[in-house]
């Protein structure tokens, strides 16, 4: 084998997870090969990328990935409007592109290398380490050889899984999104704002929403997701574009925008965390072992923050201080399990479940809740809140019905 092509450690797909372990990795001082099947980031721009503040301070993004920022967070159901605003800022909107031009280009920065255009096709083992062919889309055929392998193919799952037999059952969603680019005083009703729409109204068995993308040129991105499964009372749902169409024509009432980019993916969840996480010297990241908040659909974060724990074990493996990646699978199960779960629990119940009247409800008493609390549910996946929530709306109902009891006494007396 060229000593060119020998590697420390090999990343396979250059979403948020594996940008962020070749990023790490390659300013440590390993020697870092990044592979990524698309010619270019603008190809699979599919993310809305809505994060909270914390994404850009813990990974140290700087402002040029930022799209916008947002300070308010609105739920819009079939009968409720209702927004939560702080006065600072509490996330972004990244541009999920450039997030992940600027990632790989700090890889190189660290004298890494980054190679676009290029598939993973399969990978063998020779005296301890993986050889690992690449196809360049000129058809050109590469091999080059690592001591670690790390698979961050999100929902492919490309390397783990040589056939897909061997696969766990997984939880499927759909999203297409709509970036458009609206005049001056539209843009203005949604900036600051992440719009979530639940409730069979605006998209059954998913939800929609509206993110303030970039102030400069007025844009905005449009989306719905649609989880593949049964309801209990939902039999029949309209083609997604359909729900695209009916925020743009009866919630924004826009007569007129400019459709710049219609993007689109598909979200592979592993119920109850089944995926495989390591085998040999191949070691599982991101999306691939299911590391996106169902409830929510947010993966970047944690895409990135399940990379730094895979380095610590990449590391001591490089160093010879760990036979296998038995441990790491330990740790990701201890720190994910318990709150994915409770995520998962609540997801069927949201969208499996749920009737309209149940949706509206719950959006009822999370009214009485702060910005805080909902960052805290939303973001934080602490659910206690909720309770909260529900206690204060119980007092507001017994106080009703007390107010009731009395004026039905007040009368008769
Ligand atoms: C419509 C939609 C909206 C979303 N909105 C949000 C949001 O608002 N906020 C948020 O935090 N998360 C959001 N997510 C989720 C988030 O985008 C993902 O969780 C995140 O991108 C996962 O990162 P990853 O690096 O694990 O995988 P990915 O981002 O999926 O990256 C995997 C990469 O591997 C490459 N690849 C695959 N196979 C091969 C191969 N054989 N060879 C080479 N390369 C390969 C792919 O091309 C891809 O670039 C959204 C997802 C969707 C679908």
């Amino acid at each position: 084998m060229n000593n060119r092509n020998d590697f420390n450690v090999v990343v396979i797909g250059a979403g948020p997870a594996g940008c962020q372990c070749a990023r790490t990795l390659a300013k440590l001082g390993y020697k870092i090969l990044l592979v990524e099947q698309q010619k270019t980031f603008e190809k699979n721009d599919f993310s809305s990328a809505a994060t909270p503040q914390e994404t850009l301070d813990k990974f140290n993004l700087p402002e040029t990935v930022v799209g916008s920022y947002w300070r308010k967070i609105s739920i819009i159901t079939t009968n409720i409007n209702h927004t939560w605003t702080s006065p600072k800022t509490l996330g972004a909107v990244l541009n999920f592109a450039k997030l992940r031009e600027f990632l790989a280009g700090e890889v190189e920065s660290y004298s890494g290398k980054v190679w676009m255009g290029c598939r993973y096709t399969r990978h063998f083992q020779e005296d301890g380490k993986a050889i690992v062919k690449i196809r360049r889309f000129n058809g050109e055929k590469i091999a080059v050889s690592t001591e670690v392998l790390v698979d961050a193919t999100g929902h492919a799952r490309a390397v783990i899984y040589a056939q897909k037999s061997n696969q766990p059952q997984f939880l499927n969603a759909v999203g297409i999104e709509y970036l458009i680019e609206v005049e001056p005083r539209e843009y203005d009703k949604y900036a600051h704002d992440l719009k979530f729409f639940l409730g069979h109204k605006w998209m059954p068995k998913g939800y929609s929403w509206i993110f303030p993308m970039e102030a400069e040129k007025q844009r905005l991105k449009i989306g719905v997701a649609k989880y593949n499964l049964e309801h209990q009372q939902i039999v029949e749902t309209k083609p997604m574009r359909w729900y695209l169409e009916l925020l743009i024509q009866d919630y924004m009432k826009l007569e007129k925008y400019k459709l710049i980019d219609i993007h689109g993916s598909v979200v592979k969840y592993s119920a109850g965390l089944k995926d495989i996480y390591y085998q040999d010297n191949v070691i599982v990241i991101g999306d691939a072992v299911s590391t996106i908040n169902i409830l929510g659909g947010e993966g970047i974060r944690h895409g990135m923050e399940n990379a730094e724990i895979a380095i610590k074990y990449i590391q001591k493996y490089l160093k010879k201080r760990l036979s296998s990646f038995r441990t790491y699978q330990k740790e990701m199960h201890r720190r994910y399990a318990i709150k994915w779960n409770i995520s998962e629990q609540m997801w069927r119940r949201r969208y499996m479940q749920d009737s309209d009247e149940s949706i509206d409800k719950g959006v009822k008493y999370l009214k009485s809740l702060t910005i805080e609390d909902m960052m805290n549910i939303l973001f934080e996946y602490n659910f206690q809140k909720l309770y909260k929530g529900l206690g204060k709306y119980l007092q507001h109902k017994v106080k009703l019905v007390r107010q009731k009891i009395n004026n039905l006494f007040y009368f008769r007396e």
